[in-house]
């Protein structure tokens, strides 16, 4: 076979010869890009690094094609060579997953979470109204019945898991779309432990009667029981959706089974790509046979003309991850995070849930004496990118926060072990520890502005290149 580094390497040192013959600035952004990212510590848990092979695809012509509709019924002509990326894409993403149905064209885990939503309103709710009408088109309806069934659509109830337990915005948080297209409520953690009350939720499933209730975090540190999500959908005629954006690698590779694998307990999953699922950036949708029909009219329900090059893309990271390596990648990312986790509490740096079973790591660094926006600061300095984070019932509010979120999907595609994690925790609670809160203006002590001991930040950022020069990112590529 040939050597694939040394035709990354000509692939993209020629690629930015082009770009550059038309805009250098962006050619040299591009290679700053790659620069930084070998240098830093990427802990934020929602990145990843997708291989050359996915990244190139997503460079080609398959951009310049309009697509609209399914496989085979199309809105447009020419579009066989599409109709082959997506089908393929969505043959991988059902083999992988197990599932009935995959639909693999919503541009992002927002478009995915909208169209899986207004999919499950046409199944739930405007199927049978139209049935009831005796019609089988809407454009069919009377004005007047029309207007009942717009009003009908947007008296639907949503429960999904609130923002500060680790929820994402999209699950009915006010001043996103979803909390204002359904009347939305939210259930949380337990106070006292962090953990996810299946009671307390299931008391509010009975009392509020959801059509939906989603299931799926961004910033939780645990397993969820998916069976037992179910058993409180079915209870109360909910429909299960669960947003695995954040696991989806670790569903795909067999880390989560059982109840703890969304996939035959939902009747819809929603996902990005590009997350611990290391592919594109891009979403995609798994249903049951029962939702699939409503699933298939995310176009022209919510979405345009698919984005060809990324459907493509997926069908190359999807069929990377139906490799036996996958599996142990998946495992290697929740290992790591239980030897981060275990770094941070031996050297006293307090946990919410007091630990890890997935792929993140939520720091409480209130007991610190500064806040999630301070340490976030403070270790961007030093050369360790991370994001600041709600705690449970956070005292700092959601922007300046008492939280910071760490994962080890990205770290873990560059080849760091347990070990490496451990001296991570060491180099980021050293930071911590020497980061102060500074003043404000009026001399009151600041939120933002923090002060580190002289030095820190330079021996870190320099302690973070070696070991990440340990690890070369895209190994073999070279721009030079
Ligand atoms: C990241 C994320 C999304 C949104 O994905 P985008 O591709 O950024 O739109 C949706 N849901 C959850 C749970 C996420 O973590």
């Amino acid at each position: 076979m040939a050597d694939v580094n040394a035709l990354t390497s000509s692939a993209y040192s020629q690629a930015l010869e082009v770009i550059a013959s038309v805009e250098p600035r962006v050619a040299e952004a591009t290679r700053q890009e790659l620069a930084d990212q070998r240098a830093s510590l990427k802990l934020i848990a929602s990145e990843n690094y997708a291989s050359p092979a996915v990244l190139l695809t997503m460079g080609t012509w398959f951009s310049d094609k309009y697509a609209e509709g399914t496989v085979g019924h199309r809105f447009y002509a020419g579009c066989q060579n599409v109709d082959t990326v997506e089908a393929l894409a969505a043959e991988h993403a059902r083999e992988l997953f197990g599932a009935e149905y995959a639909y693999v064209q919503p541009h992002s885990g927002i478009d995915a979470n909208l169209t899986a939503y207004w999919a499950i309103l046409a199944h739930r709710v405007e199927g049978p109204w139209l049935q009831n009408a005796g019609v089988k088109n809407m454009n069919d309806l009377s004005e007047t019945e029309w207007e009942r069934l717009r009003n009908e659509l947007g008296n639907q109830r949503l429960l999904g898991m609130s923002l500060d337990a680790g929820g994402h915005l999209t699950h009915g948080f006010r001043p996103n779309i979803s909390g204002k297209m359904f009347h939305q409520q939210q259930y949380g953690t337990d106070p006292e432990t962090g953990l996810l009350d299946y009671d307390a939720l299931a008391a509010k499933a009975r009392e509020f009667k959801p059509l939906i209730i989603v299931a799926g975090y961004s910033a939780y540190p645990r397993r969820v029981n998916f069976a037992k999500m179910r058993e409180i959908a079915d209870e109360v005629g909910a429909t299960l959706m669960v947003d695995m954006a954040h696991f989806a690698g670790l569903v795909a590779g067999k880390v989560f089974t059982g109840d703890e694998d969304p996939v035959p307990h939902a009747h819809v999953v929603t996902s990005t790509s590009h997350k611990s699922l290391r592919g594109p950036r891009g979403g995609f949708i798994l249903a049951t046979d029962e939702y699939a029909p409503s699933v298939d009219r995310g176009c022209p329900m919510v979405l345009g003309g698919p984005l060809s090059h990324v459907m493509a893309a997926k069908a190359v990271a999807f069929a990377e991850a139906r490799r036996p390596e996958f599996q142990t990648y998946a495992q290697d990312i929740a290992d790591n995070a239980k030897a981060l986790a275990e770094g941070f509490l031996k050297r006293g740096v307090k946990l919410v849930t007091g630990g890890t079973d997935n792929h993140i790591v939520l720091l409480d660094v209130s007991s610190l004496g500064i806040t999630g926006r301070q340490a976030e600061s403070a270790l961007l300095d030093s050369g360790v990118v991370t994001n600041r984070n709600s705690v449970p019932s956070d005292p700092n509010g959601a922007w300046y926060t008492s939280g910071v979120r760490l994962g080890t999907p990205a770290l873990t595609t560059r080849g760091l072990g347990a070990d490496e994690f451990d001296q991570v925790a060491d180099l980021i609670v050293n930071v911590l520890k020497s980061t102060s809160p500074g003043t404000t203006s009026a001399g009151a002590p600041s939120k933002a502005s923090y002060v580190i001991a002289d030095g820190v930040a330079e021996k870190t950022k320099a302690a973070a290149a070696e070991l990440m020069g340990r690890f070369p990112l895209y190994p073999g590529l070279d721009l030079s």
